[in-house]
């Protein structure tokens, strides 16, 4: 799609402030090897909320690019020699994260148990941050809507034992694919009319899609209780 000119760029997208404008990239440039390409998708992000991110991004890049479904991409072994290791050298504790992240995981060969190997533990607060950031940002990229308080962000990996329903697949797979930097990022949107709430498919490096949806929070109140 091309993006829309008109956008609103006096608040930012993830918190509302009006303050110190500036446009942030969503995905982060982080995940793109130098030189990065010049269709990247930016949004409106107040200074604070742009710089409270850079962190979290340097995580989840490694974590994204070094996923063994993501190797085959050639961006990911550029960025581990050219970025990821020396990151990690000027900030020990991003190395202590990434390895306290390294949990023990069942590896599977279709339904055939082949053993246990080491796998990214996905649930902590820097790759949270960074996910539901992207989401919030492509669906303001896409619709100019900005996720408000009464929305809710949730996404999961999909890999071959968590599947996603059938219709709401096919709803996905109507939708283009856009795609970012040779397949560095790629991402689908379904967006329900006038609403932020919507769905959405990511790719990082061609490895395990992600899922995530925007709920509007009453609704999945009304429902749990
Ligand atoms: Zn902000």
């Amino acid at each position: 799609m091309v993006a829309n000119k008109s956008m609103d760029f006096s608040v930012c997208v993830f918190c509302g402030s009006p303050e110190e404008i500036e446009r942030d990239h969503v995905p982060p440039k982080c995940l793109f090897p130098a030189p990065a390409p010049n269709n990247l998708i930016t949004v409106p992000s107040c200074r604070k909320c742009n710089q409270s991110f850079s962190k979290d991004e340097e995580y989840f890049r490694v974590i994204v690019s070094q996923i063994a479904e993501a190797q085959s991409h050639p961006a990911t072994r550029k960025l581990l020699n050219e970025k990821i290791l020396k990151s990690m050298t000027r900030r020990p504790k991003l190395a202590t994260k990434i390895m306290s992240s390294v949990v023990p995981v069942h590896i599977y060969d279709g339904e055939k148990f082949m053993g246990t190997g080491a796998g990214f533990d996905l649930e902590n607060q820097s790759f949270d941050r960074v996910m539901i950031k992207i989401v919030k940002g492509l669906l303001y990229h896409e619709k100019g809507i900005r996720v408000s308080e009464a929305f809710v962000v949730k996404w999961n990996v999909i890999h071959e034992r968590i599947k996603i329903a059938a219709r709401l697949h096919k709803a996905l797979e109507n939708s283009p694919v856009h795609a970012l930097g040779d397949n560095v990022f790629e991402y689908q949107g379904y967006v329900l009319k006038g609403s932020a709430a919507s769905f959405w498919l990511m790719r990082f490096y061609l490895g395990p899609t992600f899922y995530a949806a925007i709920f509007d929070r009453s609704k999945l109140e009304a429902q749990n209780r």
